[in-house]
């Protein structure tokens, strides 16, 4: 591991320096955790995986001109990435009912929608994450209308590309979670955090079976080989 200074530990995640002025280095955790923390495990070998993968997806995005914080992979559980100024929202784009959504609404599991659906989502884990809208986000200077109608139009392009990768793959996406930023170099607006089955909702189109922290969530089997064998079906591991 590389030693600079900490900056900031999130749950799954440890922020550290980075070599060069405007970067920073990303660590990736075997800790996992859900329902805002109140269930946590440590996982052997989540860090890495998680690691692999979401190089591999913002990989994805940067071949597809979706600007994103990735620079590159240094260790088995780090990333240089550009340092970015976290805009206070979670981005979330679903296809199919599940979640939240299912449980906030009445709305049947499994629902396919005719078009996605995106929620923004403030990101306070004291007050659990509440749901916010448009209104919510311009008001409290989270955000402005330019800069979301960007962050709109990128959330769909991203759910494009990605639900076309894994339909590749007979694998469904159901939902998942962004996070944007802007770039402390030049205040350009970037996909940051990760992309990983820990922020998606992943199922093979046949048998139904689960590739994402719902296993964790709720107890359905063993997390890492899961996402193991989701880095083997997207050509990632042999
Ligand atoms: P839901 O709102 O149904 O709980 O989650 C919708 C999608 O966003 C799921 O794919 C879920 O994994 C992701 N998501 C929502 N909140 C978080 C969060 O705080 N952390 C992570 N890693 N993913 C989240």
């Amino acid at each position: 591991m590389t030693f600079q200074k900490k900056i900031y530990e999130g749950k799954a995640k440890t922020i550290f320096s980075g070599p060069k002025e405007n970067t920073l280095i990303q660590y990736f955790k075997d800790d996992a955790t859900a329902f805002n923390a109140k269930k946590f495990q440590v996982l052997k070998g989540k860090g890495e995986i998680n690691n692999l993968i979401s190089e591999y997806l913002m990989g994805v995005l940067s071949n597809n001109e979706i600007p994103n914080h990735f620079i590159k992979k240094i260790s088995n559980r780090e990333q240089l990435i550009h340092q970015c100024k976290i805009i206070p929202l979670e981005v979330v784009v679903r296809n199919i009912a599940a979640g939240s959504l299912c449980k906030r609404l009445g709305i049947k599991e499994g629902l396919i929608f005719k078009d996605p659906i995106i929620e923004f989502y403030y990101k306070n884990d004291q007050l659990n994450d509440p749901i916010v809208n448009k209104n919510h986000i311009i008001s409290f200077g989270w955000s402005n209308k330019e800069e979301l109608l960007e962050i709109n139009k990128i959330s769909l392009k991203v759910n494009k590309i990605l639900k076309k990768k894994f339909e590749y793959i007979s694998i469904s996406l159901i939902d998942f979670k962004l996070e944007f930023g802007r770039k402390t170099f030049d205040n350009s607006l970037v996909v940051a955090d990760e992309i990983s089955p820990d922020s998606c909702r992943l199922c093979d189109m046949n048998s139904k079976e689960k590739f994402d922290k719902d296993i964790f969530r709720y107890d359905k089997g063993n997390l890492v080989e899961a996402y193991k064998k989701l880095s083997i079906r997207l050509g990632i591991i042999k």
